[in-house]
């Protein structure tokens, strides 16, 4: 089994991943107050790939990414359009779950919310209250910030520049300036709060994460992931909190550096595309995708039009390649019906030999490994240059998921493969893509037939006459009919969706 190492932001330490036990992954998701932008699509992105490429490595993965439908920004985003703040939170949920499904990558493994962990989580500030580092006042209750010998250890700050950014009025309760809320009393002007030992209220958002992570992947797991903003106070308060109580919580921190983005030299226009869903209408989910892992991820990323842009045309020219290098097979066939017989000489004879073999029912039907997409054709034994970069390409992710890096192999195999006959080169780069999330790029597009190219002309008359809602159910009833919306500077068109 390929050894994965990860960077982990606490150590500063390149950290191996135990190949033995369940990689459990924790990453944060977003509170939903509004449509979710791209920044909160590139956590998404990095961890549902991590996932897909630790099982193609044959390690087992959870992947658990939350959804906060509790918190202050909630209240004051349904206050703002007049509705109450549950079924609010619901409808921007369901917003995010309609957005990120878009990306084709699937599902986490768990996606709690934090209105449905309540009982753990009151179980957990109990835990903090009897032991010592936490205390109730007024209704409210606060970590003891200082009863916790290793606070700041993540995000290495002195003490004297900790803000925990809390509302000025929860002062007066504080032992400690320094101290964070757990759980909040409730107020006049909040229309939902749940009971608990010290009066109705509701939970703070650093203890949502400590016991939603624990109540998915158990008091110790292998990695807690989000964004770099994060570190501190929230990642810092959820290792207080957790290793507070008692539980040893994640072994590696892995944080995804933060999109940036100039939406004053936007247009107005242009602005829109920062959203998701206008990112995916404008650009295409595979252009999307391949944006989001075109830098490491610890690194920021710039974002505008022109980056979305190169991430087209690296698009195009990858579907060009399937174009001139069709693949045969359908990429969707359930790897399973077609994998060589487990211990064939076949399977025995790939180069890479430890790929898995095992593969469980929930896994995409996109992710067979290369020996076994290999292993459903009778073609000639693939050139070493198909090895050698396939080998690359798993080194680089193998590697604190090195995504650029394994994009570069991807594309030295197109350049050898179009400069002349490279046997193998299509299937591998499939299989590569595969990985990625960005396989569908070799499906044919075929004409799109007579209902989609009418409800694709009515959608381009709703917007023109800025109906969008009505435009964005014709789009969704075109996602229903297997076909996705790409909006150019010439006009729409349709791409089979991925
Ligand atoms: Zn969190």
């Amino acid at each position: 089994m390929r050894e994965v190492r990860i960077r982990d932001t606490l150590s500063g330490e390149l950290r191996t991943l135990d190949p033995r036990a369940e990689v459990g992954i924790y990453a944060c998701g977003p509170t939903v107050y509004s449509r979710i932008h791209i920044g909160n699509a590139r956590p998404f992105v990095v961890f549902s790939l991590l996932a897909r490429f630790l099982r193609s490595e044959g390690y087992e993965a959870k992947l658990v990414v939350n959804v906060t439908d509790i918190n202050d920004k909630i209240y004051d985003a349904a206050r703002a359009a007049g509705e109450p703040s549950a079924p609010f939170a619901e409808k921007m949920t369901s917003a995010y779950l309609g957005d990120t499904g878009r990306l084709g990558l699937g599902r986490p493994d768990a996606e709690p919310l934090a209105t449905e962990t309540i009982d753990a989580i009151v179980a957990l500030i109990a835990d903090l209250v009897e032991s010592g580092h936490a205390y109730e006042s007024g209704g409210d209750v606060y970590f003891r910030v200082r009863s916790f010998d290793g606070y700041g250890k993540l995000s290495n700050r002195r003490t004297e520049d900790m803000d925990q950014g809390e509302e000025a009025g929860s002062a007066s309760l504080k032992e400690d300036p320094l101290d964070f809320a757990l759980w909040k009393a409730h107020k006049e002007g909040e229309d939902t709060s749940w009971e608990s030992p010290w009066g109705p209220g509701r939970p703070g958002w650093h203890i949502e994460c400590s016991a939603m992570a624990e109540a998915e992947l158990g008091p110790a797991f292998a990695i807690h992931g989000g964004g770099s903003d994060l570190v501190f106070p929230h990642h810092e308060n959820e290792i207080a909190q957790s290793e507070g109580a008692g539980r040893p919580f994640a072994r590696v921190w892995m944080h995804n550096g933060m999109i940036e983005t100039d939406t004053e030299k936007m247009s107005k226009s242009e602005g829109n595309i920062f959203q998701l869903s206008e990112a995916l209408d404008r650009y295409g989910r595979e252009a999307v995708v391949d944006y989001l892992i075109s830098g490491h991820y610890r690194q920021p990323l710039a974002f505008g039009p022109e980056q979305m842009e190169q991430a087209v045309a690296r698009v195009g020219r990858l579907r060009n390649f399937f174009r001139e290098h069709p693949v045969e097979g359908e990429p969707g066939e359930a790897p399973s019906e077609h994998s060589p017989a487990r211990g064939s000489g076949e399977a025995a004879a790939g180069e890479s030999g430890e790929a898995p073999s095992e593969r469980s029912p929930a896994r995409g039907p996109r992710e067979a490994s290369w020996e076994q997409q290999r292993g459903r054709s009778s073609e000639t034994s693939p050139d070493p240059r198909v090895t050698q970069r396939s080998e690359a390409f798993r080194d680089a992710l193998a590697d604190d998921f090195n995504t650029p890096r394994a994009m570069a192999e991807v594309f030295e195999l197109v350049t050898e493969a179009n400069r002349g006959d490279v046997p193998g080169a299509p299937k591998a780069v499939r299989w590569m893509l595969s990985i990625l999330g960005l396989d569908s790029v070799a499906e044919a597009e075929g004409g799109a037939g007579e209902e989609a190219e009418r409800l694709l002309a009515e959608r381009q008359e709703a917007r023109a006459a800025q109906d969008y809602e009505r435009a964005d159910q014709i789009r969704d009833r075109l996602a229903e009919l297997g076909w996705e919306v790409r909006d150019a500077a010439d006009g729409a068109r349709l791409v089979p969706r991925g």
